[in-house]
């Protein structure tokens, strides 16, 4: 009777929180519907499922601020939501049905643009497609640019400090941030929408919330760094025999171009098969295979010429086995394609164990050489799918299990290959999330893994920032 009693009040007062939210966000502002809440409560690999309150999409800071306030007031949890496209479920609510989740869709206004500063004001739910555009619109580059970018938001890169393909050159979030308005635990807004290039009045308050996964405050604005535009993108696909080889034609290449090498992508023989066989329209731009291949742009004067120039005395050292040089736009979308379409065609192969992990550039190589010897003393019928950014040192290594792995013995296989990739990456120092952040998914392992002195900081962090807990509970630490 009691144990009634008490549920009972608990939905009363789970259904008050959800009228005032309501009132706050108007009529078009909110979902309860569960078909049309389906996609929002799972991440987009289906590993969790979630549930919530009420989902409720504000369109302007105030009515972000109130949502917040007032979760903060009945001590609810709020997920801040984005386009959902990150890798760790870090915007799905927990299974509780008790969090209200926070989709930034509607705040969408491209606020400002000013060429001449070299920076945009955009708010959080802007699509990062949609920016890229309107920089490009006014003569600019914002250089962030990853597979999910027709989908996720300003708000998820910053709080994942999202990296992508041009990290080489122009840096991850944390680079391209000058500015963030914030809505923090208690609901007040935090202005910090700067466009300083120098700043040194204090602590730079910004960083904190940039990779926090919404769990220290609610990104609504940022102030993003542009670029001027690169002149002509040259790419190639480079045939290489090692790791090692990739390492030193990268370092070779920076040498000869400085601040010219826009994306620099290794992708290994596996993921490359992967593509060939799930993707329709794709093809192996070599006669033969080869064990890892090179994804390169290059902003180059000179174009084809320039670039075949170069690699001839590459290639007669050995470093480069093969290469095709994209002639028109039309290659060159070929080419990514191949490098795009990796996350996709491992879907089809049943999705594999994922590490976002990252090494020293220097030991990549090694990495891979003792992470293969690892596994196949460990776990014999693992299978590597790898590939990543190697002048960043970060490597996508996934590892797939095959068919005929027994179910019941999946989920011990499996922690055995993470465990072993992971004690690897933290002897040579190394992190086990390079690009993805920690979600729901890392966040044993970030626990397990992590210098001690680096988590009690954590917590203090979290502690001053949200001392309710109320922000994306049980996500990050
Ligand atoms: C095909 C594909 C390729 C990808 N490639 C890359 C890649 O190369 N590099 C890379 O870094 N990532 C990559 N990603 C991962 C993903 O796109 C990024 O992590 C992206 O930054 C997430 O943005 P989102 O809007 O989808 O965020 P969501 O997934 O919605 O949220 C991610 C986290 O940020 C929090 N959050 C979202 N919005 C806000 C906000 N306004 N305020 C506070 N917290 C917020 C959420 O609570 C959650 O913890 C890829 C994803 C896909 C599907």
């Amino acid at each position: 009777m009691r144990v009634t009693l008490v549920w009972a009040m608990a939905e009363s007062a789970g259904q008050k929180l959800a009228q005032q939210l309501k009132a706050i966000v108007g009529n078009n502002g909110w979902i309860s519907d569960p078909t049309e809440l389906a996609p929002h409560l799972t991440e987009w690999r289906d590993r969790v499922r979630g549930n919530a309150l009420l989902m409720v999409s504000p369109n302007t800071v105030d009515q972000v601020a109130a949502v917040v306030r007032a979760c903060a007031d009945a001590e609810v949890v709020v997920v801040a939501q984005g386009g959902n496209t990150g890798m760790c479920a870090g915007a799905v609510p927990d299974e509780s049905g008790e969090q209200v989740l926070l989709n930034l869709g509607r705040l969408n206004r491209i606020r400002q643009v000013d060429p001449l500063d070299y920076s945009m004001v955009v708010e959080a739910g802007c699509i990062l497609a949609d920016v890229q555009a309107e920089a490009q619109r006014n003569g600019r580059l914002f250089p962030l640019s990853l597979g999910g970018e027709g989908s996720c938001q300003i708000g998820g890169n910053v709080s994942t400090n999202a990296g992508g393909i041009n990290v080489l050159r122009y840096g991850t979030m944390r680079d391209l941030v000058l500015g963030l308005e914030v809505v923090l635990a208690d609901g007040s807004v935090w202005n910090g929408l700067k466009s300083l290039r120098k700043d040194t009045a204090g602590y730079d308050l910004k960083q904190l919330f940039i990779g926090s996964e919404g769990t220290l405050g609610v990104i609504t604005a940022a102030t993003l760094k542009l670029f001027p535009r690169p002149g002509e993108i040259t790419s190639a696909m480079l045939a290489v025999r090692t790791a090692t080889d990739a390492v030193r034609l990268l370092a070779e290449m920076r040498e000869r171009l400085p601040d010219r090498i826009q994306a620099f992508e290794l992708i290994g023989e596996r993921a490359m098969c992967y593509v060939l066989e799930h993707i329709p329209a794709t093809r192996l731009p070599f006669a033969q295979h080869s064990p890892w291949y090179v994804l390169i742009d290059l902003d180059l004067a000179g174009g084809v010429d320039q670039l075949a120039g170069l690699l001839e005395p590459l290639s007669d050292r050995g470093l480069v086995a093969d290469a095709v040089v994209a002639k028109n736009n039309a290659e060159r979308e070929a080419l990514w394609r191949l490098r795009h379409s990796i996350s996709e065609a491992e879907r089809h192969e049943g999705g594999g164990i994922k590490h976002d992990i990252s090494v020293p550039v220097g030991a990549l190589h090694e990495f891979l050489v003792c992470a293969e010897q690892s596994l196949a003393r460990q776990v014999p019928v693992a299978i590597p799918v790898v590939f990543g950014h190697v002048g960043d040192g970060n490597l996508h290594y996934n590892v797939h299990l095959p068919e005929n792995v027994p179910n019941a013995d999946r989920g011990g296989l499996s922690a055995q290959v993470t465990e072993s990739i992971y004690q690897l990456v933290k002897r040579m120092g190394g992190s086990i999330s390079a690009e993805h952040g920690i979600g729901v998914l890392k966040r044993d392992a970030l626990e397990q893994f992590s210098d001690p002195q680096d988590l009690r900081l954590m917590r203090a962090v979290k502690k001053a920032l949200d001392p309710q807990d109320i922000l994306n509970r049980g996500k990050v630490i």
